[in-house]
């Protein structure tokens, strides 16, 4: 007989705060996010999957908890979650919701990377002074509009990967800029009340720098800001990561994210900004995980009380699964809790080796899952055919996709800076 609270028990926290030495403010913010993703995200998930429409309800609930201010200070009113807090909370989220938790990564990042991050990165006194107002500004539109930011950066070129300066042109002009450029797959495109664009400052005849990249919040609402295209993807189909242009639009100067020179300097001073995307692939990965132990045991809901457990050939999978999705968590925990300015090589390498394995291993783990649970398991009625193919896409995304990580691990592990074989 099936024990009926064994059943509806909430799920265990996927970083147990005692096994993995968390405080006991960061357990209570994680534990927070678990119970919203469990009790709002998730019975949500499946009709925003299928509209691919943006998940609107979600974040305006997430206003009412406090959690699109997740990682403003609390003198400021916020949440004053760090950066590893801020990324296991987020994992509790994709693993209810896939598309909330990415959508919402691209808008707690334009506080925590003006917030957190850039405390971090030295600036002149003024900078400071004129950096700190001008976030105020962004943080109260948060806390007190539900304002929405999204994170628009991807080009189609090889900007995004960091190569080359972006095409999105900020012109300086009386009072701030004017911007002109495509963003391709904006997330939260039509949703936000801001757009977080990285751009390249250039006055007149000057050449275009990556040390001039400009993070610059452009209003939804200013002229010559439009959504184009359509929105039919394979997976995170909710983050409605449509096409914005921006023709010659106003955003005056106090729409500085950070301030001049400083996203560079992020960049390159703090590599693990660009893992802020793994959280929702490491909560993917859990729920397929979970969702093949409920299944086997026949506690799925939605589908007859048939148990499949007591057959080797699953156990042996499960156990596999459990291995995989255990080197996962492991690898990445160690790599969000060493996050630093100025990391060492061998921290630089473990970031990407943690990103990579997320990706990756997200998406293995949900296959595994499918050709474990079997048939039944695919129809759309069930969480797991979204979790698979949400899961597809995070090794596609930039700047740190999975070949990139190889990529960059291979040279970086043979090479010293500025070593060449001639
Ligand atoms: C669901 C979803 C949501 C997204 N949301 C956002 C968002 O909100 N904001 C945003 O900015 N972007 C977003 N993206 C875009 C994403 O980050 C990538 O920019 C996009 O997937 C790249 O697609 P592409 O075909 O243009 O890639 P390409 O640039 O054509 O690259 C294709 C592949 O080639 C490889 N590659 C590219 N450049 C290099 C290089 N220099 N060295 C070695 N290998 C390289 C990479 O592995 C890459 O995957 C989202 C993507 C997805 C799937």
């Amino acid at each position: 007989m099936h024990d009926p609270l064994e059943k509806h028990a909430p799920d265990r926290p996927m970083f147990a705060p005692d096994a993995f030495r968390l405080s006991p403010s960061q357990a209570e913010l994680i534990a927070k996010a678990q119970e919203f993703g469990r009790g709002v995200l998730a019975p949500r998930a499946q009709k925003y999957d299928r509209e691919a429409s943006f998940p609107i309800e979600n974040f305006r609930d997430m206003r009412r908890e406090g959690l699109l201010g997740i990682c403003i200070p609390k003198e400021e009113g916020g949440l004053g979650a760090d950066f590893a807090t801020y990324c296991l909370a987020a994992a509790e989220l994709g693993r209810y919701c896939g598309a909330t938790a990415l959508s919402w990564n691209m808008h707690v990042c334009s506080t925590l990377w003006s917030g957190a991050l850039a405390d971090d990165l030295p600036m002149s006194p003024s900078d400071r002074n004129a950096h700190n107002t001008r976030r105020r500004m962004h943080y109260r539109r948060i806390l007190e509009n539900g304002a929405i930011y999204a994170q628009p950066f991807s080009e189609g070129g090889a900007a995004a990967a960091g190569v080359v300066a972006f095409g999105t042109e900020a012109r300086p002009v009386e009072g701030g800029f004017r911007v002109s450029g495509k963003k391709i797959f904006a997330s939260l495109s039509g949703a936000a009340d801001y757009y977080g664009v990285l751009c390249t400052e250039r006055a007149q005849g000057e050449a275009a720098s990556r040390r001039n990249t400009l993070y610059l919040a452009v209003p939804a609402d200013a002229e010559g800001v439009s959504v184009v295209g359509d929105w039919d993807p394979l997976g995170m189909r909710g983050t409605v990561s449509r096409t914005l242009l921006l023709k010659e639009a106003f955003v005056p100067n106090e729409e500085m994210l950070m301030p001049h020179g400083i996203y560079f300097q992020a960049a390159t001073r703090w590599p693990h900004m660009f893992l802020t995307l793994s959280p929702t692939y490491m909560g993917l990965a859990q729920a397929a995980y979970d969702f093949t132990v409920a299944y086997l045991r026949g506690e799925m809901p939605g589908t007859p009380p048939v148990r499949r457990r007591m057959y080797p050939t699953k156990q042996i999978a499960v156990a596999e699964m459990h291995i995989q999705l255990e080197q996962t968590k492991a690898l990445w925990f160690q790599a969000i809790s060493e996050a630093c300015p100025d990391p060492g090589k061998e921290q630089v390498l473990r970031a990407y080796a943690a990103q990579h394995t997320v990706m990756e291993n997200a998406n293995a783990i949900a296959a595994k899952a499918l050709r474990t649970c079997g048939g039944q398991a695919m129809l759309k009625s069930l969480a797991l055919e979204r979790i698979y193919r949400d899961s597809r896409c995070g090794s596609l995304m930039l700047p740190w996709t999975a070949e990139i990580c190889v990529d960059r691990i291979g040279r970086e592990a043979l090479y010293e800076p500025g070593e060449k074989d001639d």
